[in-house]
């Protein structure tokens, strides 16, 4: 079963709702506009729900209409707020919070733009908690032509203090728009009585379908429609109504009038906390990036020391736990929260945020079970060595690859020496690292710069003080991290040298039996050609290992193919190994995500798990076999189709990846008992 904690994006449709918006389809059809029985009945429909709407925002004489969304709203509100500025010029900047939702935003440029008017765009700093720097809205609020502020964020769940935003707008002659999309249903908003213009709010946010959402005027505020024609919403929003959306929206405004199926802030705060409590547990260290006291009783928004954004998301994911990054991850580099950003948060803060948010229709059983489930990542990240653990050492042998906004660390672990060599480490990754360095339980040859960039020294210095002393490297190193005098290090039956060039090092791996070629080239700052170029003792089947991979290729090889891979649908699966009985599916999530989900079982077919993280230990078993078909599959797609790319490259011809991922085949992305970790290489 999903656990959805992601309710300030969008929610599941409540069953009244859906029920209501199939009655509006099926039944009830009509157009409102129709003078005809039918089309009275549809009136009456939308009659009803804007009533409810009314008495729950307490709009007194506003306007209420019904829009496609928030977007639909913010855009009619800011067209019609400077729409009449244009006619009446006479301030200088149009305001909004400098944690608005991007639409707020977006929608003053283009408005701003399209009309002509060029008023200056300023944002409202907020202080660290998140709140607006009111004495920098006094200072403005007398030039200003429009105000923005959202009721509360979306990423944070912070409140806004509209009591303290309104005195600070003074007797200014501004506008004011507030953003209600992520108080409906959780704040008590009384409209009437506060001098706001302007609030959209949107259905899909609380239990309606998307594409429905609502827009309050206040009676007298400006209004320029931004759809003209049939005159339907008393001509303020033409077009015939979503009806469908209109009863589905009505249906949970009455659940929130009667009381009975949305929970109260009260009970949300006693869910929130146990939620909180779940957390704490689960990953030590842990902090939140907004205080509780302040936020929405209905969202949490959290980081942990070491574990990326990234990390986390796939972690709670194969736990079938559904949260958001709190910020927007482009394929390898986590773009930092603008929101966290804003408050002042520390970079790793800002770019690692999760955010878990449960609307109000949950009840104790669903909390239970979603802490439950977090419990059960926080034992996955220990029983990896992500987490401090008792004594579990499950560290691969061989090579494993950390990566930290597409920079490259590698640990070479040899357990026959019980030894280990760090290359590149990132300051960012220093907790990840010591983690899994205490958890494998290896004393450290050498931590290792390969271009000698200013981070990796940093990174060796915080290392050696946090390596308890049976792990922690010898301090007397050169400028790279060598041990003084030394150019190669022995890792049991293999060879560490290091090979000098122009941008730094190249350091070259070689197995004993061959210590004169190099099997694996850690590159540093250098791309294949250049490697190529430097004439070094490398085997024609050499690996190189970048030191940098934004274009995600993994591992290169000296003479690199074409690297599109073959492509693999989940309807296709069945009839693929039919054809190919002897095909070899490879698993490249973590084994911290293996562990808490199912792993696919088709009759016959033999697997394998390999996180991408460790792929270069069995590259050169499944290139010795270039007729077996290799079908990678991950999560969503992105994992294997590297894999597949990465082999392909590397000459192999039967390569595959599954698209998609098991994201899009249900029955594998289900919660199944915990696997044996000790399976996974
Ligand atoms: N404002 C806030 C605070 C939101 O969270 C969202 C949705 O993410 C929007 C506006 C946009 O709403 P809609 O999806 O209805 O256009």
């Amino acid at each position: 079963m999903e656990i959805y904690l992601d309710a300030n994006a969008t929610t599941p449709v409540l069953p009244q709702a859906k029920a209501a918006a199939i009655q509006a389809m099926v039944e009830d059809y009509g157009n409102p506009s129709s003078v005809h029985s039918t089309g009275l009945k549809a009136k009456a429909l939308i009659d009803g729900a804007r009533a409810r709407a009314q008495r729950l925002l307490d709009t007194g004489d506003g306007a209420l209409l019904f829009t496609s969304g928030a977007t639909e709203g913010i855009q009619t509100a800011v067209l019609s707020a400077l729409s009449a500025l244009r006619g009446n010029l006479n301030a200088d900047y149009l305001l909004y919070g400098a944690t608005e939702h991007k639409a707020v935003p977006e929608a003053l440029k283009h408005w701003n733009a399209v009309l002509g008017l060029g008023l200056q765009i300023l944002a409202i700093p907020v202080d660290a908690q998140g709140r607006h720097d009111l004495e920098f809205l006094r200072r403005h609020a007398p030039r200003a032509g429009l105000v923005c502020t959202m009721a509360a964020n979306n990423e944070t769940g912070i409140v806004s203090d509209l009591a303290g935003i309104e005195a600070a707008l003074g007797d200014s002659p501004c506008y004011w728009l507030v953003d209600g999309v992520q108080a409906l249903g959780k704040l008590s908003l009384k409209l009437r009585s506060s001098r706001i213009d302007y609030a959209p709010f949107s259905g899909h946010k609380l239990y309606a379908p998307k594409g429905i959402g609502l827009l309050y005027v206040r009676a007298g505020a400006p209004f320029t429609p931004l759809m003209a024609g049939g005159g339907q919403e008393g001509a303020l929003r033409s077009g015939t109504e979503n009806m469908s959306g209109i009863a589905a929206l009505g249906a949970v405004l009455a659940a929130l009038e009667d009381g009975q199926t949305l929970r109260d802030s009260a009970t949300l705060q006693g869910f929130r906390q146990r939620l909180a409590d779940a957390l704490c547990e689960a990953f030590p260290g842990l902090v939140f990036n907004a205080p509780l006291d302040l936020s929405l009783p209905t969202t949490l928004n959290f980081a942990v020391p070491g574990l990326s954004s990234r990390l986390l998301q796939d972690l709670f994911d194969a736990a079938d736990v559904r949260v958001s990054g709190g910020s927007a991850c482009s394929a390898a580099k986590a773009a930092p929260s603008f929101v966290l950003q804003a408050m002042g948060l520390p970079d790793w803060q800002a770019a690692g945020a999760v955010r878990l948010s449960i609307g109000p229709a949950v009840d104790e059983a669903f909390i239970d079970e979603a802490c439950a489930r977090i419990r059960a990542c926080g034992e996955s990240l220990r029983r990896h060595c992500l987490s401090p653990a008792d004594n579990l050492p499950t560290l691969g042998e061989g090579i494993t690859r950390f990566m930290h906004d597409g920079a490259c660390c590698y640990l070479l672990a040899d357990s026959a020496s019980r030894s280990c060599v760090l290359i590149d480490p990132r300051p960012e990754q220093v907790d990840r690292l010591v983690q899994a360095l205490h958890c494998q339980d290896y004393p450290v040859l050498a931590i290792l710069s390969s271009s000698g960039e200013a981070e990796h020294a940093e990174a060796r210095s915080l290392l050696v003080d946090l390596l308890n002393t049976p792990l922690r490297p010898s301090a007397a190193v050169d400028a790279l991290g060598w041990p003084s005098g030394q150019d190669a290090l022995n890792l049991g039956d293999r060879r560490l040298t290091r090979k000098t060039c122009p941008q730094g090092q190249v350091l070259l791996l070689s197995e004993a039996q061959v210590a004169s070629v190099a099997a694996i080239a850690f590159t540093g700052m250098l791309d294949a050609q250049a490697t190529s170029a430097l004439s070094l003792p490398l085997a024609a089947s050499c690996f190189l290992a970048p030191g940098r991979d934004e274009a995600q290729q993994v591992v290169l090889g000296l003479e690199d193919a074409a690297d599109t891979p073959h492509l693999l649908s989940g309807a296709q699966l069945q009839s693929f190994m039919q054809q190919h009985p002897n095909a070899l599916l490879v698993d490249v999530r973590e084994p911290f995500e293996q562990f808490l989900s199912q792993t696919p079982e088709l009759a016959g077919a033999q697997m394998q798990a390999v996180a991408l993280s460790r792929l270069m230990n069995a590259l050169p078993e499944w290139l010795d076999e270039p007729g077996r078909p290799l079908l990678f599959f991950c999560r969503s797609g992105n994992r294997s189709r590297q894999a597949a790319q990465a082999l392909t490259r590397l000459g192999h011809p039967n390569a595959w990846t599954l698209n998609g991922g098991l994201a899009l085949m249900p029955s594998f992305s289900a919660k199944a008992p915990a696997a044996d970790p000790a399976l996974y290489v």
